[in-house]
Formats: C-alpha cells, structure tokens, sequence
C-alpha cells in the first residue's frame, strides 16, 4: 500500500543510507537493547520495505518508530548525510494518518489548538501554577507528577510580550524577531527577559510579533503534520520582515530552521533565516559587542541540547556563552537525556532511564549548577536531579552574571 501522504519519507532520502552502521553506537535505544530494529539503520529499513509495499504500516512498525526518541544523533556521524530527523516525521506522520481515531484526533488537536492559543495556555499556566501551590501534584498520576517536578515555580499569569518592540542604544545591527513559542513564554518568562536585555545590549533591535505562534515542533515530532503545517504558515507571515527569526529553545530553533519542509517557498520568502539565542549571544561575545568577565564564578555542568547538537550542530556556543559570564564547564555525554517532547509521558521507563543516567553523570562532574538550553530537556534534569542543583539556561547566567544577580530555580 506505501505511503499516504505528502510527508512520508521519500525514495531519495530512504536511499541515502548505505547501511554502513556507523550510526548504531551512537543511538541511545539501540545501545538499550541491542536491536538492528531499535537502530538508525533497522527503522530507515522499516520505512524502505513499507515504501516498497513489502510491509505494511501495522503495529509493529509504529511500535518501531515511536520507540524512537528522534534525538538525531545519528546524522552528525552519519557519512551519508540522510536526513534521519526529516524520514522520522515523514514516517510519523504517515502512522498519525492511518491510526485516525478519537485519541489521535485529540492529541492532534492539543499539538496545534492549545499549544498555538496564547489563551488556552493562560489557562493551562493558572491551573499548574495552583497544582504547584497547592498538595494537587500528589494525587496526580505518577507520569503527570514527574513531569510536575521538573518545572519552574510558574507565575499566574506572565506578562505578554507580543506587540512589543525593543531598540538599542546606536544603530540597530539587525532587527530581529522573538518567537515567544508556546510554553517559553507563561513557564520560561526568565529565559525571554535575559534574551532580550542581551540582544538589545549586543545591539539588535529586537521586535516580538503579535501575529506569532506555537512553532509547530511537538505537532511535527508527534505526526500532526497538518497542523504543523498551518503552524508553520502563521509564523512565516507573523516574521516577515525581519532579519532573522531568533528562538530561544533548542526545539523550536531547530524546527523554525526545518520550515522549508513545512511551509510553501512562498509563504516562507527567500529571507527566512533562523538563529538560536545562543548562536547570536555567542558571536556578539567573541566580536566583542558583549564583554567577557573575569572567571571564578564555579564550575557548570553544561548539557547539549540533541536539538542543538545533533540537529543544529550548534557545540561551541553556550561553553562561550558559560565562559564569558566567568563559569568553568564540564562538558557531559550529549547522549539523550529522555526528555524528547513527549516521550516522556509516552515512554516513561525508557525516558526515566535515561534521565536518571544523565543526572547521575552530573552529580559526578563536580559542578555546582546545570545550563541547558532546551526547555524539554530542563524539566528532564531538575525532575531527575530532585533538587539538588539550579538548572538555567545559558543565557540566564550569563545575564545574572552581567547584572550581579544570582537568582534561579532548582
Ligand atoms: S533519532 Fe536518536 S533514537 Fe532515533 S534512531 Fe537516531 S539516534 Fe536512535
Ligand atoms: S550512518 Fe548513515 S548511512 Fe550508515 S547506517 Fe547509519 S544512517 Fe545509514
């Protein structure tokens, strides 16, 4: 029967792999059960034989690819270069297509109308933060409550960015515009605030676009790709005009990069350029438009995003970012940590597993706190790390550094 869709997993792409295997060692469920079908190479196999009409999209194939944690770290060691992330959702997409249904529709429906509506997730910021404040969290079941114990203490309600515009001192080097993302903004307000107070110090004119969405990643990971898509469409026309759209999550720079995949060429336009935060901090400290402070301030245990690393091949940045705000860095294993969108509500022993892992090799690192630069993958190490250490983002420290602050949530 092959596939459905306009997203599936095309020939060229399938073909791309030369079955070399250098991508297995690499793959965090292969290295869990040993499996060829748990591998990089055993699922694009999978994806060929149902291309093919060998196989059809059964049970066994949908098991084989929502074990997968599209993680992506099988591209960068990839000598072949297939485009493992893309095949991915293409092959989710094709299953969400077929399994139809009223929980699919559902979870669909959750991707693109809540995530993309500021007001239903007004509603969803109150009713967590009164879960926080109140003994709620402990009738919950067991993967709400860990999910639970990775947050930030959240406000009632954030303040709304949208609409707004903020100007440097000189000349504007760029104008840029803020996606203030679907979470990011009511759960991560921090994040935003010491992005842009960098931003307009590093001399960009920063503008935050009121006709903006969710940036459609968890919807594309998760198979909506129809919603995804309109995700995808609303965010082209919200930025247009700007030099460059700027997103501070790994996750959703790494899908705002990917959206010639979601968005017709001319709902895009040829200037759509993507950058995550830490790649614009970045370069304004080694340029020198932002300083460079003395050190001493302790050692962090730096986590790599796999939406930065893997997906973006963004490496160097937040150790600049972590080294000019005065930290030392201990570099961890980039191996997973669990988090991977949903996965950890889908998957919760795989997901545990690995958090657990990465929490153990930073208690072993010698640090005294934990920058990630992924929202997913922060709420991962806190709830794993019951407490012990704050864990920020990059930007956040290097922002409290500049400004003598050292506040932050563990
Ligand atoms: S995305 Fe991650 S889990 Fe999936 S096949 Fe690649 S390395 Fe393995
Ligand atoms: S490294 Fe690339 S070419 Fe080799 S098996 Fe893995 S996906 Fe295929």
């Amino acid at each position: 029967m092959g596939y459905q869709t306009p997203y599936a997993p095309t020939r060229t792409e399938l073909s791309s792999c030369i079955q070399c295997g250098l991508c297995l060692p690499h793959c965090p469920t292969f290295r869990l059960t040993g499996k060829e079908t748990d591998s990089p190479r055993g699922r694009l196999t999978a994806m060929t034989a149902v291309l093919d009409g060998i196989t059809e999209i059964d049970e066994v194939f949908a098991e084989t690819i929502s074990f997968c944690l599209g993680c992506r770290a099988c591209e960068p060691v990839c000598p072949s270069m297939v485009p493992y992330g893309r095949t991915l959702e293409g092959a989710r997409a094709e299953i969400s297509a077929r399994q139809g249904g009223v929980p699919r529709r559902l979870r669909g429906w959750i991707m693109e109308t809540w995530l993309g509506s500021p007001a239903i997730m007004r509603v969803i910021t109150w009713a967590t933060a009164l879960v926080q404040r109140t003994g709620l969290a402990r009738i919950a079941p067991r993967r709400v409550r860990s999910g639970l114990r990775g947050l930030r203490r959240i406000g009632w309600r954030a303040p709304s960015l949208r609409g707004r515009t903020f100007q440097p001192d000189r000349e504007p080097v760029a104008t840029v515009g803020l996606l203030t993302g679907c979470i990011m903004g009511p759960w991560f307000a921090e994040v935003h605030q010491a992005s842009i107070a960098l931003l307009v110090r590093a001399g960009y004119r920063v503008v935050v676009p009121s006709g903006q969405t969710c940036c459609g990643a968890l919807a594309a990971h998760d198979g909506a790709a129809e919603g995804a898509a309109r995700l995808a469409v609303r965010n082209a026309a919200a930025f247009r005009g700007v030099d460059y759209v700027v997103a501070n999550a790994a996750g959703c720079s790494a899908h705002l990069k990917d959206y010639h995949h979601w968005a017709p060429g001319e709902a895009l336009g040829e200037a759509w350029k993507v950058r995550d935060i830490t790649e614009l901090v970045a370069d304004a400290v080694e340029d020198g438009r932002l300083p460079r402070l003395e050190g001493g301030r302790g050692m962090v245990a730096l986590q790599h995003p796999c939406h930065l690393r893997n997906a973006q091949r963004i490496v160097t940045q937040p150790q600049v970012i972590l080294e000019a705000a005065g930290y030392q860095t201990a570099s961890i294993d980039p191996v997973c940590c669990g988090a991977a969108g949903f996965y950890s509500i889908l998957r919760p022993d795989t997901s545990a597993r690995l958090g657990t892992d990465k929490a153990d090799e930073i208690r072993r690192s010698g640090a005294t706190l934990v920058a990630s630069a992924n929202p997913g993958c922060e709420m991962q190490l806190r709830s794993h790390l019951a407490g012990e250490y704050r864990v920020l983002h990059p930007v956040e420290l290097y922002m409290q550094a500049l400004s003598g602050t050292t506040e932050g949530q563990v």
